[in-house]
């Protein structure tokens, strides 16, 4: 993207396009009508100022692709309870870890008959363990794997797993399994001892954190030894007591951990008292260090420095594939429709944030998704995103944000918070940003990305600490 389109899109937001053009010419000497208007029909080509999913009229189509969808994944929650007690768990706050339950065997495996039923004749199916934490029911985890070994053998179908764990339980023997069978995983750790005994206190009120790091530290080896290309994924989330994402990077990546990842816990529209969120000038604190992070990298890149794996995979996640992919559909993530999010009686929810969010059963396992409440929820959610978000050229991006965030307890889907908006648009510009700097300044790379989405992930895998 050059200057000027660049530019002419952020115009765009707050210009009719008469008032687009004419800044246009009087900031780019060199740049005539004719040229801005052909970028003008380019970029709507390509989808941007359209709002085709926020249109009244075309809303019952749109409901009938979303429903058509065939989901591809599970998430199983095989445990409605927890052995620790983070300050910001969603599961705690949504009471769905006050039930208290595992799930049983029969609804594990009535949850996986439904996902087979369901995907048609997608051959790529995931089963995500889920919690509370999964691990407090690893006897019906195994059993759910050894049926969907049958189930392959029967049906074609080709089943791959995921754990999401608080690490306390992953054993030797446990670990020993997960990495034969090549789990995707995600582990919790939110930094330091202190830091993360603070975040993530245990119930019993034991300190767990020498068992998490050692248990993590042993999978990831036991994922090298067997030269797994799959990634162990390990998350902090910063509060507002903790959110210098550069000191928990380094200090996790100091462990030996190549993949990690920091979240924010922010505030949600319906709750101003949101458990564990950042404030607003925190979250303006921390995006500027991600700025200067991005200059940072830029630089290394440009001088042909190598990264680590986490600059690694933030900028190659910041390169524009997003922007590329064509429209969304309505509502950007897969809720509903990719994936289904099972409790331990057998409900669905959208996702595995809604468990325990009883307004949010879209069906059960037994009987199927209930249509009228999953179009009633997109239809809802369309709704509010048309209210606010047909002005926006974010839109086709941003499609009005992830449906949780915006889905109150009592039923009602609010609106994104303007300034939530303003930063995502802040983000996507710095997308934008950041493509015409790479092709500027380190094309080769650039082109690289370009070619391979998964280059940044194959640096991660093959990084050595040694
Ligand atoms: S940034 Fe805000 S206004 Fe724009 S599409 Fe997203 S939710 Fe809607
Ligand atoms: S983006 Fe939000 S609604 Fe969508 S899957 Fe993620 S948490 Fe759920």
């Amino acid at each position: 993207m050059n200057d000027f389109t660049y530019r002419l899109l952020g115009l765009c937001g707050g210009h009719c396009w008469a008032e687009a053009i004419d800044i246009i010419e009087r900031e780019y000497s060199g740049v005539s009508e004719e040229e801005v208007l052909a970028t003008l029909d380019l970029l709507k080509g390509r989808g941007f100022f359209s709002h085709r999913f926020l249109d009244r009229e075309i809303q019952h189509p749109n409901m009938d692709e979303l429903w058509q969808h065939k989901p591809r994944r599970l998430q199983l929650f095989l445990a409605q309870k927890c052995n620790l007690a983070c300050r910001y768990c969603y599961a705690e706050n949504s009471g769905s870890n006050a039930r208290n339950k595992l799930m049983g065997w029969d609804v594990a495996k009535s949850a996986v008959d439904y996902l087979v039923k369901r995907s048609g004749e997608r051959e790529n199916l995931r089963v995500t363990f889920f919690g509370g934490e999964p691990l407090l029911n690893y006897k019906v985890l195994r059993r759910v794997v050894v049926y969907c070994d049958e189930l392959s053998q029967r049906t074609g179908k080709k089943f791959s797993f995921e754990l999401i764990t608080n690490g306390t339980l992953l054993n030797k023997e446990i670990a020993d399994y997960v990495a034969e069978r090549n789990f995707s995983l995600l582990i919790s750790i939110d930094g330091w001892r202190e830091m993360h005994n603070f975040q993530r206190p245990s119930v019993d009120g034991r300190d767990y954190y020498d068992t998490i790091l050692n248990n993590a530290k042993y999978i990831v080896k036991r994922y090298r030894e067997l030269k797994s290309r799959t990634r162990i994924f390990i998350r902090a989330n910063m509060t507002p007591r903790y959110h210098d994402a550069r000191k928990i990077v380094d200090y996790l990546e100091g462990q030996g951990f190549n993949s990690v990842g920091v979240s924010s816990i922010v505030s949600l529209p319906y709750d101003d008292e949101t458990p564990g969120a950042l404030t607003r000038e925190q979250m303006d604190v921390i995006d500027s260090d991600y700025e200067q992070l991005l200059l940072e990298i830029l630089l290394d890149l440009e001088q042909g420095r190598r990264l680590s794996p986490y600059r690694n995979r933030y900028i190659s996640t910041m390169v524009m594939h997003k922007l590329k992919e064509g429209m969304t559909l309505g509502i950007t993530c897969g809720i509903g429709r990719n994936t289904n999010a099972v409790d331990c009686d057998g409900n669905i929810y959208p996702c595995h944030r809604y468990v325990g969010m009883d307004k949010y059963i879209i069906g059960d396992i037994f009987s199927g998704l209930s249509p009228s409440r999953t179009m009633g929820l997109y239809h809802e959610y369309n709704q509010c995103a048309l209210k606010e978000c047909s002005g926006c050229w974010a839109h086709r991006i941003c499609a009005g944000g992830c449906a949780w965030e915006r889905s109150a307890p009592d039923g009602a889907i609010y609106e994104r918070m303007p300034t939530d908006c303003e930063r995502f648009r802040r983000t996507i510009e710095k997308f934008m940003w950041l493509d015409k700097e790479m092709r500027k300044r380190c094309p080769g790379v650039y082109s690289d990305m370009q070619k391979s989405r998964g280059r940044g992930d194959e640096e991660i895998k093959n990084w050595s600490w040694d």
